[in-house]
């Protein structure tokens, strides 16, 4: 079974092949009359409602309450109500949440301390049928399948239909945006970061309910799972936060970049990388945004204070000096990645 990896712990073998056989595809020099149209003809996403993704991640949610120890993601959020159940589908919900509390509820699904048993569940069902008809238990442990099938019958009772829907509606919401300007940010964002968005579109998992920062997380192979209940996932600023997620699936390129780069001036480059992230996907959306828009919008970076705890305010400084001057065609790569180490402190 292919393992899955996580982004910011190792490099995944397929986008490695997937970028050296670019490299090795480009031709050394070509004219502009040679230049092939680059016209990109697979969508840049695959989005999805699935039931067996929602209700992980739902009992996922449940559990961190349940425990006592809700991460950032949850702070805000209330236990599914109870009310209108009988006793006999609440002790059955009750017993799936306990089962997670106990397996999962002091992990983080995502981070440092991030539990890979949980994403490889969710990797599993995304693989599932949306509609949740029936659920294939090759690949998954035993006693998952038992707790997902006995939560299903309850979860599809009183809630899917509400969350499915909510989901439904945030895909409706971003598809048009996704169409007139996706293409366009795409471009500009693998340019930046020199690495090429992923062959096949993103999966992305809509989920009601996702425990992590920003309620969104993005793992290797390519797989966004992503709230359409979240504060800041909606119209544009979620649109952002979309293609904030989707980078982590093009970023090895700048990453072993600064790495490199730090090892070489011994400075510590930390998390770097993710603000360069952050503050890349909002200078290009405000550049494909219509001029009347422009000047309303502020990036998801500033506008959810990303920038302003332990070093990334240092990060800050760095990208709206260095980086920038790259963004805007002023020096190359290799000097903005020299440049924004070099001016770390
Ligand atoms: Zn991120």
């Amino acid at each position: 079974m292919l393992k899955r990896t996580w982004w910011w712990r190792s490099t995944s073998p397929l986008l490695i092949c997937a970028t050296l056989a670019a490299l090795l595809a480009r031709p050394s020099r070509v004219t502009a009359q040679e230049k092939p149209q680059l016209v990109r003809t697979t969508p840049l996403f695959d989005f999805h409602s699935n039931f067996w993704v929602n209700l992980h991640q739902a009992l996922f949610h449940e559990a961190k309450l349940r425990v006592g120890k809700p991460a950032r993601g949850v702070q805000s959020a209330a236990p599914l109500s109870a009310s209108g159940m009988s006793t006999q589908d609440e002790a059955q919900w009750n017993a799936a949440v306990s089962f997670y509390a106990e397996h999962f509820g002091t992990s983080q699904q995502f981070g440092p301390l991030g539990n890979d048993e949980l994403i490889q569940i969710n990797d599993n069902l995304a693989e599932q049928p949306d509609d949740g008809a029936r659920l294939n238990p090759a690949a998954l442990p035993p006693e998952i399948v038992a707790v997902l099938q006995s939560a299903a019958v309850i979860y599809r009772k009183y809630w899917w239909p509400a969350h499915n829907e909510s989901n439904e509606n945030w895909i409706a919401s971003q598809e048009e945006r996704v169409q007139s300007l996706g293409p366009k940010l795409a471009s500009a964002m693998t340019k930046d970061l020199h690495q090429p968005w992923p062959a096949a579109p993103i999966r992305v998992d809509v989920c009601y309910y996702v425990v992590a920062l920003g309620y969104a997380l993005t793992t290797l192979p390519p797989h966004t799972t992503f709230s359409s209940n979240g504060p800041a996932n909606q119209d544009l600023i979620g649109f952002e936060l979309l293609f904030h997620e989707a980078s982590h699936s093009f970023a090895d390129t700048v990453m072993n970049a600064l790495a490199a780069e730090g090892r070489i001036q011994h400075k510590d480059v930390g998390d770097l990388w993710h603000a360069l992230l952050f503050y890349t996907s909002g200078v290009e959306l405000r550049r494909v945004l219509p001029a009347s828009g422009q000047a309303s919008f502020t990036p998801y970076g500033y506008r959810y204070q990303v920038y302003s705890g332990g070093n990334w305010p240092k990060y800050r400084r760095v990208l709206e000096t260095d980086w920038q001057a790259y963004l805007n065609d002023k020096i190359d790569f290799a000097d903005a990645i020299h440049s924004v180490v070099a001016g770390l402190p």
